[in-house]
């Protein structure tokens, strides 16, 4: 079994290794249609492919990275997908239909290195995604041809700079989803919000802000980050570059960051800015912290929406199966379950 995998790989790295195996070029891009767009898992479904080069190409490479050894179905109709990869490792991604439409929640770290006080995926960090493990999350959920995808699964995208990027264009390109479906959704790496901006993708900015203020923001995010001014600074950047108008995410935690005065802090910082905040109420993820009651969710977004912040309460999806926000978390198998019996694909 070889370790080369085609998910991750560019139509010009697939034709280079085509003609590596000494084949012509236009046979990369005809793995490409299989791989990317018509979702094929295994090469026997490469049928316009010659027989041989078929059975070369499993010699030296498999086509997705993620083997799915777990799928949980929630009564509301999400997905949950647990994938082991290479090394052994775990991630999980969510499918979450809509009537008209559906979203692939996608993760880009192993666990998480930032370690938010409320959120199950920073309890234990082992490693970034390489390009073709986030893109494979997108390729086993999917069942339309052109999903939304969220960043907001397991792991700090930008803290995972290259390979967000690549996977943002594997997926734009190759998958061929629209840069406006996708939402990136960053903790506050203002750097990366800057270098993301500088490539004027189109895609979507969120970002996870729970606090209108740097000591609340501290205390619930440990993780040393640029002051909210600079990262307010920057989301302008992002803005001004892309036309995109900002998503900011606050998580409303019982008795912690819910006060109507709170909510007036938060429309001051986010006066003027073209944005839509969604308010998630906690699920439950780690211990200490309780979801509000519904009426002080109300009344939070009714201040926000006085005070001419357009904003909407995210309801969660799949909690049953410990599928909504921050509840993804890394899985540590158990020897049964981390053993490949042969080729996956
Ligand atoms: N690291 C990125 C991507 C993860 S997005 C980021 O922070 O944006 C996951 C979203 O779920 C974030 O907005 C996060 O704050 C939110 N979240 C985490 N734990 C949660 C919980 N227990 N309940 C509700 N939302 C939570």
């Amino acid at each position: 079994m070889g370790q080369l995998m085609l998910v991750g790989l560019t139509t010009q790295e697939l034709e280079k290794l085509v003609e590596q195996l000494g084949e012509p070029k236009f046979r990369g891009r005809q793995i490409a249609m299989w791989v990317y767009r018509k979702g094929a898992t295994d090469f026997g479904a490469m049928t316009n492919l010659p027989k041989e080069l078929r059975r070369r190409l499993s010699d030296v490479a498999l086509i997705n990275p993620l083997e799915v050894i777990d799928v949980k179905v929630s009564s509301d109709g999400t997905v949950k997908y647990l994938s082991r990869l290479h090394d052994g490792e775990t991630v999980e991604c969510v499918f979450i239909p809509h009537d008209k439409w559906e979203t692939i929640c996608v993760s880009t770290q192993v666990g998480c290195p930032i370690g938010c006080k409320f959120c199950a995926s920073g309890e234990s960090y082992a490693r970034n995604l390489t390009a073709g493990e986030i893109v494979g999350q997108v390729l086993i959920s999917k069942r339309r041809e052109s999903p939304n995808i969220v960043f907001m699964g397991m792991g700090e995208p930008l803290l995972n700079f290259g390979n967000l990027v690549k996977a943002l264009q594997l997926l734009n390109h190759e998958v061929g989803i629209g840069a406006r479906r996708i939402t990136v959704s960053t903790v506050g790496i203002v750097q990366g919000i800057r270098k993301l901006a500088q490539l004027k993708m189109q895609v979507n900015l969120a970002v996870s802000l729970h606090a209108p203020n740097d000591e609340l923001r501290q205390m619930l995010i440990p993780t040393k980050l640029p002051p909210l001014s600079e990262l307010i600074n920057a989301c302008w950047e992002y803005f001004r570059a892309t036309k995109r108008r900002i998503s900011f995410e606050y998580v409303l935690l019982k008795g912690i960051n819910d006060s109507a005065k709170h909510a007036f802090e938060l429309a001051r910082l986010l006066k003027g800015m073209p944005c839509h905040v969604n308010l998630i109420p906690y699920n439950h993820a780690v211990s200490n912290f309780e979801r509000p009651a519904e009426e002080t969710v109300r009344r939070f977004h009714h201040v926000l929406i006085e005070q001419g912040i357009s904003a909407t309460i995210r309801h969660e999806r799949g909690s049953d199966i410990c599928g909504a926000c921050g509840q993804l978390r890394r899985h540590h198998l158990t020897p049964s379950m981390s053993l490949r019996n042969g080729r996956h694909q």
